[in-house]
């Protein structure tokens, strides 16, 4: 803690905060400042049920102290976040050592003020939501940067299983990640907001340096899919980059299949190439999400995938009968004459996969069998992974 605020501390008493009791609301008279000695205080606006969170603060950070020196209320709420112990700095040590600080230093003190005062929307009440998911936005941008770079995404895999035999014969990588506020994100939205800034980038090469980790773990001859963003579809670096990872490590070509959506590449003029080019060098592509992109089945002849990834929509759509049961026939029937293994995705019951089953889709993948789970979880269920689980499913 910095000596200047030792000082301040040291004039105030503290209180203690049980996990989730609030600390002040947006609005609330602010007679105080606080300086958190034990635990986290989450700074956060709008209302209680959909809370935009502006800051989490951790040990050692003095909060609440602009409100007092600017003389107005409280412009957010603050809650306590685990038991939390802060030291109430009360206004006037602030105010008087502001006071009676250096001129310039009281001047530029008061130029920031300013500067904050009116880069904030108005008043306080009535911030635009737009600003609002803006400031929310920024904090989300800055926690995945955060995560990258402490290392706290994770991969789970969910198995693909063969359908007649119901031995998994590969899994899919999805990304992780468990903010220690948030719970858990959903990962669509991690990388909706990684592709609207250059983080995306970066994640896959998370995801791809993990997933190649852990495929020298993976019984051989398991194979793993990779998700890639839509930013990679078209960009040979990220050939050159899994080229470099792969000679690095002990795994195998062949074994890492790379999967893109089909909408993506229905509209990515450089996608046919890329695909064609991927394949060449030794990354079978996966088509997934397929039906979704409303491509005519005639624009698969132009690709060379390995794999069609039936979307879960169109499991689901089973269960109400003919439509769906024809639209996936004629996908299987398709995907036969070309030489491409499908995999149906989604298959959440018995009845579902045995139709599937019948109607020659070779592989599928879904709750039914199993969840997405960590690699230990995973590598424990597998027959083959050590002595003692054999005769496991
Ligand atoms: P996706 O590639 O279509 O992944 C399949 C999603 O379906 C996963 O959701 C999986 O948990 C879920 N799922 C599997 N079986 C079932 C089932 O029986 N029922 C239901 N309702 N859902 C099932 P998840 O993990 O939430 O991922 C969502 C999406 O986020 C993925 O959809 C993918 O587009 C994206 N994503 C996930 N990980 C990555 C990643 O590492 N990189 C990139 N670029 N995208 C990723
Ligand atoms: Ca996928
Ligand atoms: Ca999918």
């Amino acid at each position: 803690m910095s000596a200047a605020l030792q000082a301040i501390r040291t004039a105030g008493s503290t209180r203690r905060y049980e996990s989730g009791q609030s600390i002040f609301l947006e609005g609330d008279e602010a007679e105080s400042a606080f300086i958190i000695e034990k635990g986290a205080v989450e700074i956060w606006t709008g209302a209680p049920g959909e809370r935009l969170v502006l800051a989490l603060l951790e040990e050692g950070e003095l909060f609440g102290a602009l409100t007092i020196l600017e003389g107005i209320p409280r412009a957010a709420s603050a809650t306590a976040i685990g038991e939390t112990i802060l030291t109430v700095v009360t206004d006037d040590p602030l105010l008087r050592r502001i006071e009676n600080t250096e001129p310039v230093v009281r001047l530029i003190v008061n130029m920031l003020l300013d500067r904050l005062r009116r880069a904030r929307p108005s008043s306080n009440f009535n911030r635009s939501s737009s600003g609002l998911r803006a400031i929310a936005k920024m904090r989300m941008e800055s926690a995945l940067q955060h995560a990258l770079a402490v290392d706290a995404f994770e991969l789970f895999y969910q198995p693909v299983v063969d359908l007649n035999t119901g031995e998994t014969v590969g899994v899919e990588a999805l990304l992780r990640w468990n903010h220690p506020v948030l719970g858990h994100v959903n990962p669509q939205e991690i990388i909706n907001l990684a592709e609207e800034t250059n983080l995306i980038i970066a994640i896959d090469r998370w995801v791809l340096r993990q997933a190649i980790h852990d495929l020298e773990w993976l019984p051989e001859p398991l194979f793993m899919t990779v998700n890639l963003s839509g930013q990679e579809i078209g960009r040979l670096e990220i050939l050159d980059y899994i080229d470099q990872l792969i000679a690095q490590s002990g795994a195998v070509k062949g074994r890492l299949k790379l999967e893109v959506t089909e909408g993506i590449v229905l509209h990515t003029e450089s996608a046919v190439p890329w695909i064609t080019a991927c394949q060449a060098r030794g990354y079978p592509v996966v088509l997934d999400d397929f039906g979704t992109g409303y491509s005519s089945l005639s624009y698969l002849l132009r690709l060379s995938v390995s794999i069609l990834k039936i979307d879960r929509s169109f499991v689901m759509a089973l269960d109400g009968g003919h439509r769906a049961t024809s639209i996936i026939a004629a996908i299987i029937g398709m995907a036969a004459t070309m030489g491409m293994t499908v995999v149906a995705e989604g298959i959440e019951t018995a009845a579902q996969a045995e139709l599937l089953r019948t109607m020659g889709c070779q592989l599928g993948q879904g709750y039914r069998f199993a969840r997405p789970m960590p690699l230990a979880a995973l590598l424990e269920a597998l027959p083959s992974s050590s002595a003692n689980d054999q005769g496991m499913k």
